[in-house]
């Protein structure tokens, strides 16, 4: 299947995010560049030359990691257990729920809570992050987020996110499990389950989405945490058992060319970066403040991403294997920058 194809098909589909309509046509043009640059994959002499740090200085190389460890079974079992709470969009009783739930696997670790109340055109809602701290030996912080919400909107349907929403909770779950135990050698490991990244309102409507990590850049800007965040790694939409994560325009190339490195260490690399899209997602406020930000997102859910915000977003389209393969090319990733 032709690559350019799907883009040209798919960009003018991708509102979700996609700030406004008139960008289409610019979009267009972006995207026949994109799909001529993308058409041979991640630049290969890139890859060697980061791939190869001991070629200019041998005696500094880091032992080789071993390769992540992630439990893809426990990983899909959390997922069927948020799923199973039903809707849980902000200021429901299954929302509070879900947050429970995250809470109750995160009772031996460093958690803190960003809790505020949002005002929007639908009322005022209570908003929540939820932040699990593995400290590190270096001075730095690496942030792995996922929303928890699920779409507002859709709040009366059937619609139980499990791609969107608990897919990539679940998978910062089992990340948990892999980063409990001894102070771990590099960076500090932060594990973010934001809140009210939904829109209030279908189509997408910017001013009132991801209010949650709106809210915590604003607070590490003011604070002086943001300086410490070495990179933002987003989860979102990961569970497709066709697995496809996008390059994703807003994300900062360097760190876009290290997952696929980490990815190709793994043998996974034909899941990544084959299609481009431009994402509006939780990524975008440390985008804004200079924070290395990368957006993993498989924004193409059944055809034409038929599943995406609609009740047949279900557990039965999912597979464990993309949890295997999304968490542990994180971990390898984050790997990669303890040695960076
Ligand atoms: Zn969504």
């Amino acid at each position: 299947m032709g690559t350019a194809g799907r883009l040209l098909v798919k960009k003018p589909l991708t509102t979700r995010r996609l700030r406004i309509a008139f960008l289409t046509l610019g979009l267009l043009l972006f995207s026949c560049t994109q799909a001529r640059n993308t058409a041979a994959g991640p630049n290969p002499s890139v890859v060697a030359q980061s791939a190869s740090p001991a070629s200019s200085s041998p005696d500094l190389s880091p032992a080789p990691s071993p390769p992540p460890k992630f439990d893809s079974s426990r990983a899909f079992q959390y997922v069927k257990e948020i799923v199973a709470f039903g809707p849980r969009p902000i200021g429901s009783q299954n929302h509070r729920k879900v947050e429970d739930y995250i809470l109750s696997h995160l009772k031996q670790d460093s958690v803190e809570e960003d809790a505020f109340t949002i005002e929007t055109t639908e009322g005022n809602f209570p908003v929540r992050n939820l932040l699990a701290k593995f400290p590190g030996t270096e001075d730095g912080i690496i942030v792995i987020a996922s929303h928890y919400d699920t779409n507002y909107p859709l709040r009366d349907t059937s619609y139980v996110g499990a791609n969107d929403g608990a897919s990539s909770s679940a998978l910062l779950l089992e990340i948990a499990n892999q980063l409990r135990g001894p102070r771990r050698e590099g960076y500090s490991v932060w594990l973010l389950w934001d809140d009210a990244e939904e829109s209030m309102r279908l189509p997408w409507f910017d001013p009132e989405s991801l209010y949650g990590v709106r809210h915590l850049a604003q607070k590490w800007q003011a604070d002086g945490t943001i300086k410490h965040i070495k990179a933002f790694l987003l989860e979102d939409m990961i569970g497709d058992a066709d697995l496809e994560i996008e390059r994703e325009t807003n994300s900062t190339p360097w760190l876009e060319q290290m997952i696929y490195q980490a990815a190709t260490g793994l043998g996974y690399q034909s899941h990544f970066f084959a299609r481009t899209s431009q994402i509006e997602d939780d990524h975008i406020p440390f985008v804004e403040r200079g924070v290395p930000s990368a957006d993993l997102i498989d924004f193409d859910y059944g055809y034409n991403n038929v599943f995406w915000h609609t009740p047949q977003d279900t557990v039965d389209k999912l597979s464990p294997k993309s949890l295997e393969i999304v968490g542990t090319v994180t971990l390898a990733t984050v790997q990669k920058l303890d040695h960076k």
